[in-house]
Formats: structure tokens, sequence, C-alpha cells
């Protein structure tokens, strides 16, 4: 059973040679033995199993079931679930519990998956590593003296270790395309709108999206194109029919950024791997051509300055009165506001609550906010004009593998630079999706990028089958 595609787990389940019990029952010896990895917060065994046997019932008595009937999925600790605890790895939602379940995943439920349990996360999804958490650290699946990557840091390892089919992550930045890179998984980000963003936990709300991680890449094309589609409780949700069937065949075009690919600072295993795949891509009839793209530099600062500016005002709401923890020590309103955020945040979302405050302070706001605006708007028309002409933009994920624990800690801007390659998509709110590319010489593994026009998932998915199959 390990490391099987869906497909294959109902054709046995179908013959009668495994029951959706003994994959759930697979899933959790895998948690029992990834424990000091620390992936989850929280592990629903009994009520995986109790919906095991209900859908083994349904499944020997013949009624119908769920195209998602014997899945098995992991929810990053942003993503609400009803009745279950959801604290996006905070203090701050210590104790917290949701009323309602987030749009998308309720469409995977609906289709039977089963929830295997909530994974760890940076807190409030800011991060690049999975060091930023209350609960700790999770350390990468293939090499555990190095970060996971982040923020969907455990959400990668879930899937890399074989604890469940796909997980559930959050990108915002690129937090589901990276750790999937650095642990050697797929990760998809869809277009801004495709995904309901109802039920998660908001980081950046105009650049937050619900993405798939997994070990198969037609896994990842179905659970994305699951829960896409309009929803009435979340008014930044498209109203675009989903399409599921590429339209593209054969031949494609790829377009590349000659100062990315060429950059002295990229990892040089990456580099080589990656001008490998372009070569065999060329080789096999398609077009690879270079593009200029001038504005490579502005991008991390643009989008840091746009989502601390989004993160800070949402994080205004967690002031101890509503939600979750309240300092004990307060003795007055203001304390019991000021106490509960200053013991309940950790010291990066402080860090970003400042930033976002200073940026749209009235004396800053036109010097830092107003242009961050104007960059977003130049990158995402540089960006459709590579899409006139070009059907996908290839990039490594990131510019290095993943760093030693702790190697960071006091440098988070080098930290956010290496968010370079990703927060394209989400600056601009195409879809991109990670694919394992290569390990360097010490097994590290790192990803290559594809991203393509807005609503062309399907296209995405079907060219990530052809890259991946052979
Ligand atoms: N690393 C980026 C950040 O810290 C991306 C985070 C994300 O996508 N949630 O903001």
């Amino acid at each position: 059973m390990k490391g099987q595609n869906l497909n294959n787990i109902q054709a046995a389940i179908r013959q009668g040679e495994l029951s959706v019990t003994q994959v759930v029952n697979h899933y959790l010896a895998q948690i029992e033995d990834s424990l000091p990895l620390n992936i989850y917060i929280e592990v629903f065994a009994e009520e995986a199993k109790k919906q095991a046997q209900a859908l083994d019932e349904k499944l020997a008595a013949g009624e119908s079931v769920g195209k998602l009937y014997g899945s098995v999925i992991s929810i990053k600790d942003v993503i609400c679930y009803e009745g279950h605890q959801v604290t996006a790895a905070s203090k701050i939602l210590e104790g917290f519990t949701s009323q309602f379940t987030a749009t998308a995943l309720q469409r995977l439920l609906d289709e039977d998956a089963i929830v295997i349990g909530r994974t760890n996360c940076d807190e409030f999804a800011m991060g690049s590593a999975n060091e930023n958490s209350v609960y700790g650290v999770t350390p990468n699946g293939v090499n555990s003296e190095r970060v996971a990557g982040g923020s969907s840091g455990a959400a990668a390892v879930s899937v890399q270790q074989d604890t469940c089919l796909v997980a559930l992550g959050t990108d915002t930045g690129g937090s589901v395309r990276q750790p999937a890179g650095f642990n050697g998984v797929i990760g998809m980000k869809p277009t801004y709108g495709r995904v309901s963003r109802y039920g998660v936990i908001a980081y950046g709300s105009s650049f937050d999206q619900i993405g798939v991680l997994g070990q198969h890449m037609e896994d990842v094309g179905e659970f994305l194109l699951t829960m896409a589609g309009e929803d009435p409780m979340d008014c930044t949700s498209s109203s675009q029919p989903v399409k599921t069937e590429s339209s593209s065949q054969g031949q494609v075009s790829f377009a590349y950024i000659d100062e990315v690919m060429n950059h002295e600072k990229l990892h040089g295993a990456i580099a080589t791997s990656s001008h490998a795949l372009m070569d065999r891509l060329e080789s096999e009839g398609h077009a690879v051509s270079k593009v200029q793209f001038p504005l490579l530099k502005y991008l991390v600062p643009a989008y840091y300055v746009l989502t601390t500016a989004e993160a800070s005002s949402n994080l205004g709401r967690y002031d101890g009165i509503r939600y979750g923890y309240r300092s004990e020590a307060a003795d007055s309103i203001k304390n019991v506001y000021q106490k509960t955020r200053s013991e309940g945040f950790g010291s990066e979302v402080k860090r970003r609550i400042m930033l976002g405050t200073f940026v749209l302070s009235s004396g800053y706001y036109d010097a830092y906010y107003t242009k961050a605006q104007k960059v977003r708007r130049l990158v995402t028309e540089a960006i459709h004009e590579i899409f006139e002409n070009h059907d996908f933009l290839i990039l490594p994920t990131t510019p290095n593998v993943a760093w030693k624990i702790g190697a960071h800690q006091d440098d988070p801007v080098e930290v956010y630079l290496s968010d370079i390659y990703t927060v394209i998509a989400n600056l601009t709110g195409i879809p991109a999706i990670s694919l394992p590319l290569a390990t360097d010489a010490d097994g590290n593994p790192f990803g290559i990028q594809l991203m393509s026009k807005k609503f062309s998932e399907a296209e995405l998915i079907a060219v990530s089958e052809m890259l991946i199959s052979t």
C-alpha cells in the first residue's frame, strides 16, 4: 500500500484486496513511525477509523460512495474543520474550535475523503522553514538536520513520509511549492479565486490560496479541481466554470527568464538540472525561449510590503476578546489587548504586524504601500505579456536547497529573499506548480516550477503529468 496513488488504492478496494479501514490503519502506522518529525499537531485517529468503517459498510452493501473514497488527507492548521481545533500554530488561538468547515475542505469531505489530522506550520503561515511554530520545528523529511521549508512544511513532510495521500496547505508566497521542493514532493497553487478561501485563517487576503501537496500528479490534480469553483461565501472566488480538460496537446512553448536561470547565486545543482530539463524539452520538440523580466529585484520587497500590510489588518481581530487565548495578567481592557497580543503572538508575527502597520501609516503609505501596489500591477502586466506568446513559464522553485535548522534564525531578510521565485505567482494571481526535479550531491531535493496564465489549471496539470511521466 505504501506510496500508492488513489486509482490503485480504489482498484484494490474494489477487488476486495484492501479496505478503507486498512488504508487508514496504514497511514496511522506511518504517523506513529514518523513521530520524531513533529508533523501533526493533532491526529484524528478514532474519528478517521469510524469514517473508514462506515465507508467499508457502504461499499459492502453496494451503496454509492463519493469519488474520493479511500483517500486520506492531512490539513494545515489554518484550515477550519467544524468541531475541530485550529490554531494557526499560534498561542493566541490556543483552545479555539472551528465553528464551520472551510468550503474547499467540505467539497472533499462530500466526496468521502477522510481527514487524518492537522499539520504543523509556521505561525499564521508566516515563514519559509516551519521554524516559527508554537509547537516547535518540523524538520525536513529527507534530512532531519535541515528545515522542511514553510510555511506548509509539515504538510510536505506528511506526504513525503506517506502519512496521508495528499495534504492541504496554503500558499501566500510559496508556502505550498517551496516545502514541496525541499522534500521532493509535488505542490500546486491554483489561480487566485479558483479555490474558496472561506474557512482559511487569513494571512494576506489578496494572496492566500489553498494548495495541494502529494506524491502523484493525478492525485494533486484531482483534489485541486474537486475543491475548485465559485463559493457564495467568498466574494473573491471566481465564477468561471472549472475546466478539467487541457486544451493544449502535443508541443507546447516554455519561456524562461534568462537572469533567473543563469543567476550567479542559483545553487549549482539546481542550475544544472534546470538547464538539463530545458534541453530535454527542446529535444522533445517543445519551444523553449528566453525572456527578459527586469522587475526581478522588486518582487520580494513588493511582496513583503503588501503581505505585511494585509496581515497587520487581518491579525487585528486577535484581541483576547473573541478568540482563543486571553492573558491572565490583564487587569484593564487596554491590558487585555496588549498583554494578550504580546504573549500570544510569536516574534515573526510581531515583526510583520509592526512592518505592516508602518507601511500603512499615514506618513509612509504612499512611499511603501502605494508604490508596492504599483509594482504589483507592473509585474502582472509583464507576466501577462509573457503568456501572450508562451504557454508556460519555467523556473526553479527556490534558489537554494533546504538550509540547516537554525541557520538563518538571526537573518530574516535572507529568508525573505529565498522566496524570490515563488512570489511571482501570488503577486500576479496565476497558478503554479513545483515538481520534484533532482537532488544535490548531499541528497537534498529541489523542485522546478511551472506557471501558466490564470485559470489554466488543466493545462498546468497536463503538462506536469507529461513532465513527470517521462
Ligand atoms: N515564505 C513566505 C512568507 O513568509 C510565504 C508564506 C506563505 O506562502 N504562506 O510570507
